[in-house]
């Protein structure tokens, strides 16, 4: 697993396995993304396919240019395809809750609660291995509360600090449409949702879409690890603007 962006500058996420890589968002330039995927060892060559989660900028900026470049198509739903300009690239249909797959992936997309058209979350299995990507979502839905208590690794929002959020400087209007069911989950939600689903030991949790004015890496794995029980050190996350992590399962 190679996290290269995770929050509102950029979504970026590679998955690799043996000679074959899969993208989950592309939400920087290809210039960008190209030195992060270089500084972390990623063969460009290897990525087959670009699966988008939602039209969002800050998941779809560098869609059209990197699935050029690269030669691959793009994979998302009718109501996502139809919400943003991605220029000239060559798209698959998907359906939420209906699998398909890509090469060694398979690949579950499944409903989050988000202000988009139809956004999703991805659970990739791959070598044995299960793994979800759920970030943009106010709630957990039930598919995403299954998919997560049988993750290996799992990606989930924790977006922002409840008391960082309303005495911070974002417009009344913003705040309620962060905190709303389709907005972004905060830290405490979230770590509800991981504490309700732990049923599997390994299971190795990535604390997502942190907001850089809301939220810090400190208070967001302070917050999971008192509610969870997990040990602070055990939740990863990205760490400052920049920061990348490839993670071997
Ligand atoms: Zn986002
Ligand atoms: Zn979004």
């Amino acid at each position: 697993m190679h996290v290269l962006a995770s929050g509102s500058d950029g979504n970026c996420t590679v998955i690799q396995y043996d000679d074959e890589a899969i993208m989950v968002d592309a939400g920087l330039s290809y210039s960008k993304t190209h030195k992060l995927m270089e500084a972390e060892g990623i063969d460009e060559s290897a990525i087959t396919a670009l699966l988008v989660t939602h039209e969002h900028a800050d998941h779809v900026g560098g869609v059209g240019p990197i699935s050029r470049k690269l030669g691959i198509p793009v994979y998302c739903n009718p109501a996502t395809f139809g919400s943003f300009n991605h220029g000239k690239a060559e798209y698959v249909m998907t359906q939420t809750l209906q699998r398909f797959g890509v090469g060694e992936f398979s690949v579950l997309p499944l409903p989050t609660m988000h202000d988009a058209a139809d956004p999703n979350a991805y659970n990739i299995t791959v070598g044995g291995k299960n793994i979800l990507i759920a970030t943009d979502t106010g709630v957990f839905t039930f598919p995403l509360r299954q998919a997560l208590s049988d993750a290996d690794f799992a990606i989930v929002e924790a977006n922002y600090d409840q008391k960082m959020l309303r005495d911070g400087p974002y417009p009344e209007s913003l705040k309620r449409r962060i905190e709303s069911d389709h907005g972004h989950m905060c830290n405490v939600i979230s770590a509800k949702e991981i504490k309700d689903t732990a049923v599997n030991e390994n299971r190795k949790i990535f604390l997502g879409h942190l907001s850089k004015h809301n939220n810090t890496p400190d208070i967001a794995r302070d917050t999971v690890a008192r509610i969870t029980g997990i040990k602070r050190y055990k939740l990863d996350c990205l760490e400052f603007m920049g920061d990348t992590r490839t993670v071997e399962l």
